[in-house]
C-alpha cells in the first residue's frame, strides 16, 4: 500500500509567527495575545494587570490599532516600554507586523508581553502571532450571546475575562447562558468576571497568569 505523504506547507503568516515564538522563548517572555470587540477593556485590563503585578515581574506591551497613539501612550505614562502597530485600516496584527514590534522592546528584561489586538472579534482569531496564550476579553454591556456568535474567537481563547463585571446586575448579564454558549465551543477555557474600574476579581486572572509564567519558567529550567 502506498501512503501519500502530505507535506504540511506553513502559511508564509504562520512561519513568521513561529520565528517570532523561538524569539520569545530564547528571551524567555511569554506573550499573551489580548483580543476582543472595541471598547471591552483591552487595554484597561493590560494597566489593571500592571498595577497588580509581584515586584521584580516585568512587563511588555505591543499596541495594535487602525490608528492613533492613544492606548500605548496611556501604557508608557506607567513607565512601561511599549510600541505602537497602527495597521493603517487592516483589521487585525498578524506576524510580520510582531516581528517588526519585537524589534522595538527590550525583550531581554521583560517576563510578560502583552499583545494588544486591533478591536475585533473576527479575523484577529484566524492569524497566529507567535504568543504563548491567546485571551478573550468580553464586557456586560456586550450582552451574553458573544460566545454563540463569534464561536471560532472563543474556541481559541487560554482564558476568558468577563470584564465590568460591576454591571452584571444592571444589564441583566445572564452567567449561566454566557458559560453555556462558551462551553460549546470550548471547554476548558477559565472565565474569570472581573472590573477593570473597581477591581473586583483582577487578582485571580492574576494569579492564573502568573501560574502560567511561573509553568513557563519551570518548563523552560527542565529542558535546559
Ligand atoms: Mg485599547
Ligand atoms: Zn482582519
Amino acid at each position: 500500500m502506498r501512503l501519500k505523504v502530505e507535506k504540511q506547507i506553513l502559511s508564509a503568516n504562520d512561519a513568521v509567527a513561529m520565528q517570532n515564538r523561538a524569539r520569545l522563548d530564547a528571551t524567555q517572555v511569554l506573550a499573551i495575545n489580548v483580543m476582543a470587540s472595541p471598547g471591552a477593556g483591552k487595554t484597561s485590563l493590560i494597566l489593571a494587570t500592571a498595577d497588580r503585578l509581584p515586584h521584580g515581574i516585568r512587563m511588555a506591551v505591543i499596541e495594535g490599532d487602525l490608528a492613533s497613539r492613544i492606548d500605548a501612550d496611556l501604557i508608557a505614562t506607567r513607565g512601561i516600554p511599549v510600541t505602537q502597530i497602527n495597521t493603517g485600516g487592516t483589521c487585525h496584527l498578524d506576524a510580520p507586523m510582531i516581528r517588526a514590534a519585537l524589534d522595538q522592546l527590550p525583550l531581554e528584561n521583560v517576563h510578560l508581553l502583552f499583545i494588544e489586538n486591533v478591536g475585533n472579534l473576527v479575523c484577529p482569531a484566524e492569524f497566529e502571532l507567535g504568543a504563548h496564550l491567546a485571551i478573550v476579553v468580553a464586557s456586560t454591556p456586550e450582552g451574553h450571546d458573544k460566545p454563540y456568535k463569534y464561536p471560532g474567537m472563543f474556541a481559541r481563547a487560554d482564558a476568558v475575562i468577563l470584564n465590568k463585571a460591576d454591571l452584571l446586575d444592571v444589564l441583566g448579564f445572564d452567567m449561566a447562558y454566557f458559560e453555556r454558549g462558551l462551553r460549546m465551543v470550548n471547554p476548558a477555557a477559565p472565565i474569570f468576571a472581573l472590573s477593570c474600574r473597581t477591581g473586583q476579581g483582577v487578582e485571580d486572572w492574576l494569579a492564573w497568569l502568573l501560574r502560567r509564567l511561573n509553568h513557563d519558567e519551570d518548563s523552560t529550567a527542565a529542558s535546559a
